[in-house]
């Protein structure tokens, strides 16, 4: 039986992450994937597929609707959306390939097949084949992920009633996509949809759309994505879903209790991720899971059986590719007797629209609700330079201080390229950074970061400068 001192299940973000470190810390490593490629949700159906067919479609409505303001004229694009998938493919493909090659350079040994427990310290692979071969591992580390979530009420078809999943995969541009949950994965690929022509109607259960963010960015978001033409129905809980041909009729009940019905001809339900553990059988090795079927762990992310640990989007926390990769690494440091920390309220959340959604720390509405007195600094995009040259003269920084430390305490903006922006206050705040530190620091000129340094300066005191 080969043995190994640690073994990862699951080759997600947090999962080929947390290999890689173990390897750098001198561990005998090995990783159990059940997929061909390598990569998990993250690499092969989340994070990199949205983003190419992001950038696709936005290249797409950019050529349709934005070059000729910039005295570039080219008369009626066309989608080819099997070519943009095609080029998805190829992009995911690449990608997947690297994290193997990732696998060989750092000599992880890796397993194809489904890992299961036979007890806390043996691991069973089953390959595609059905042969089996059983491991023994002093260490190993659960990082199985996470699947769509659906409604009881909900047959998924997987042709036009669709998760994420499928609709990376389509072969039509839909002409009516009715999204379900006004949530990340809602609005990212219906923005993509959107974009290529499709009439978008999302129907949200809450009062806003990304409801977990900053009530300042849900607005805004709302705002441009309806100039946009996508279609918002909140306060809109889904009753029914059916399918008739190639037709489907989403069945609603909206605020007033009215009942209001959508048809379309593809539904993408987008309501949330559930943690994975089918086929793992934790049980045989002891591992106890809560009541979400979250794999349970201490703040050490150990479970109660304390040579097992899990990390990503099967424990607790938000998922987030780059959470899952900070815990793999804080595992495997913890595993070799190092004392990482993960300062889980500096984690970014980013929604890839356009524009893109970004933020950090907490929100108004929870400093607010702990009754911490602070100072709300904001800065528009369409007061900078280098938002009028681009044409991108959506959004807003906001910039939120404690009132009496002048310490930042959160950061949540809306605007071009808000995606990478968002790093500058994950540091500053990182190293506990005051509005003030921000507002004296060179922000270059012209740059969509300089809404950071105004947003700071409105902060401290009212002392933007070009608004
Ligand atoms: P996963 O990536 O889910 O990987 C788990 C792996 O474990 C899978 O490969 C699975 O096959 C394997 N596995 C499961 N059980 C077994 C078993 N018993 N044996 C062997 N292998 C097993 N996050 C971001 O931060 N940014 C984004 O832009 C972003 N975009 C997203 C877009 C979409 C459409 C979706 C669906 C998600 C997106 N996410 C994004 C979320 C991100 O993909 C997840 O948070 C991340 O992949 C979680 O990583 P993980 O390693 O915990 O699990
Ligand atoms: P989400 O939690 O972001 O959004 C789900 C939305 O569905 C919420 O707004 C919720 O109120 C709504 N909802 C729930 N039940 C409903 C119902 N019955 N009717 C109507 N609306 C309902 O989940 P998601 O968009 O499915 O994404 C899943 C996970 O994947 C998220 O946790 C997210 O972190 C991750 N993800 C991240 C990114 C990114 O970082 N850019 C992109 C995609 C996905």
């Amino acid at each position: 039986m080969s043995q190994f001192d640690v073994t990862v299940i699951g080759s997600g973000p947090g999962g080929y992450v947390a290999a890689i470190r173990c390897a750098q810390l001198g561990f005998k490593t090995a990783i159990i994937e059940k997929y061909p490629t390598m990569g998990g949700t993250c690499l092969n159906v989340g994070c990199i597929p949205s983003k190419a067919l992001l950038d696709s479609s936005e290249h797409f409505e950019n050529a349709k609707h934005n070059f000729a303001n910039h005295g570039i004229i080219i008369n009626d694009p066309v989608a080819d959306i099997n070519r943009m998938v095609a080029r998805k493919n190829e992009v995911v493909d690449q990608t997947t390939k690297g994290i193997q090659f990732l696998m060989d350079k750092n000599k992880i040994t890796v397993f194809e097949g489904v890992g299961s427990f036979e007890s806390a310290t043996q691991i069973k692979v089953t390959k595609n084949d059905g042969s089996t071969e059983t491991i023994d591992s002093k260490y190993t580390i659960i990082a199985t992920g996470s699947k769509p979530s659906t409604l009881p009420f909900i047959t998924l078809d997987k042709e036009r009633i669709i998760t994420s999943t499928e609709a990376l995969n389509l072969k039509e541009i839909p002409k009516h996509l009715i999204v379900i949950g006004g949530g990340v994965i809602g609005l990212e690929l219906g923005s993509v949809y959107k974009r290529l022509g499709s009439e978008v109607t999302v129907v949200e259960f809450m009062d806003k759309i990304i409801p977990t963010m900053d009530g300042a960015l849900s607005k805004e978001l709302n705002k441009v994505l309806r100039k946009q033409g996508m279609k918002f129905n909140l306060s809109t809980g889904v009753q029914s879903v059916e399918r008739n041909g190639d037709t489907v009729k989403v069945t609603a009940k909206d605020k007033k209790g009215e009942e209001v019905v959508f048809e379309g001809d593809y539904v993408l339900v987008a309501v949330g991720r559930k943690p994975y553990t089918d086929g793992l059988a934790v049980e045989k090795a002891g591992v106890d899971l809560d009541e979400r079927g979250r794999v349970k762990t201490n703040e050490h992310l150990q479970t109660n059986v304390s040579n097992i640990y899990a990390i990503g989007d099967v424990v607790a926390g938000a998922m987030l590719a780059h959470k899952a990769s900070e815990e793999g690494t804080l595992v495997a440091e913890l595993i070799a007797g190092q004392k990482p920390h993960i300062n889980y309220n500096l984690i970014p959340g980013v929604v890839y629209t356009w524009p893109e959604v970004a933020a950090v720390g907490k929100t108004e509405e929870q400093l607010k609700a702990e009754g911490v007195a602070i100072k709300v600094g904001n800065f528009p995009m369409r007061a900078l330079g280098r938002s009028r040259a681009s044409g991108d003269v959506d959004g807003f920084i906001k910039v939120i201080a404690d009132e009496k430390t002048d310490e930042i305490l959160g950061v949540h903006m809306i605007g071009a390229r808000a995606a990478d922006l968002i790093a500058e206050a994950v540091v500053a705040m990182e190293y506990r950074a005051s509005a003030e530190d921000i507002s004296r620091m060179s922000h270059a000129h012209p740059t969509y970061a300089e809404a950071m340094k105004e947003a700071a300066l409105d902060a401290t005191g009212k002392r933007a400068i070009h608004f």
